[in-house]
């Protein structure tokens, strides 16, 4: 059994065939979707997925380059939705300083980021969190403010020895598509000093497909090559790879799936 832990269903890149889309990753072992949003239209759209499909759960929040016009208020909407039993996090929150940079920018991002972390320690839910090109700014947030019920750094993008500082505050470790590249020596070096019981597998599709799906819409049925690339890497059976990262996947998200 294989979750995948961050899929964006909700984007209108499976707008048309979401549900053959789940389809095809249960038949390929992938049994749960967690699906973050990223604003507040896509939270309520991965909301109304849940309800839909038993097997998709869902995360609410606002991810770091999607703050124009968002105002501190609109986190009541997201602390409302997190009142939902299918909504198992805070997600995704973040910083991004890849595209905009500017002192504004990051005062603005990381008001948001933080006023979501203690919204996820008022609700008690963990959070998956965002961090491009802003890994020392958000190490030191968290540090700071920890996420009372745990969290995961989704598509770590970051080096091992800056995964280690990451893991002595308790964090999980989401990988995808980029750790299958032939020549992705940094995410499978971070990969590699991953530990086990922290590891987690998702795609963030539909986008960075993995090989050999690279330049195709990504899926969740891909994440097996995620978790292929993993055993390879960890040198483990692809079961013991599945294993893990799915009781993982329960450790930190408390889903209570039958
Ligand atoms: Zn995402």
């Amino acid at each position: 059994m294989l979750i995948d832990t961050h899929v964006h269903l909700n984007d209108d890149a499976f707008k048309e065939d979401v549900e053959g889309v789940i389809r095809q990753g249960l038949a390929a072992g992938v049994e749960l979707f967690f699906v973050p949003g990223w604003d507040l239209p896509s939270s309520y759209k991965a909301q109304e997925l849940s309800h839909r499909y038993k097997e998709v759960y869902f995360m609410a929040g606002f991810q770091p380059e999607n703050l124009d016009g968002v105002q501190m208020s609109d986190l009541n909407r997201i602390a409302e939705l997190s009142d939902d039993p299918k909504c198992i996090a805070i997600g995704e929150c973040g910083l991004d300083y890849h595209w905009k940079k500017d002192d504004d920018t990051k005062t603005v991002q990381k008001a948001f980021f933080l006023a979501q972390i203690e919204l996820a320690n008022r609700v008690g839910k963990p959070m998956s969190i965002h961090a491009r090109d802003a890994l020392e700014d958000t190490l030191e947030l968290l540090s700071a403010v920890p996420v009372q019920a745990g969290a995961v750094l989704h598509c770590y993008s970051g080096s091992a020895v800056m995964l280690e500082r990451f893991a002595k505050l308790g964090l999980y470790f989401g990988f995808d598509g980029p750790v299958t590249f032939k020549n992705a020596v940094k995410p499978k070096e971070a990969l590699t000093a991953c530990p086990l019981d922290r590891l987690l597998l998702e795609t963030d599709a539909p986008y960075m497909a993995p090989t050999p799906m690279r330049g195709k819409r990504n899926e969740p049925s891909f994440v097996r090559y995620v978790a292929e690339e993993a055993a390879r890497i960890k040198n483990l059976p692809l079961r013991e790879v599945e294993e893990k990262t799915t009781s993982n996947a329960f450790d930190l998200f408390h889903v209570k799936h039958d």
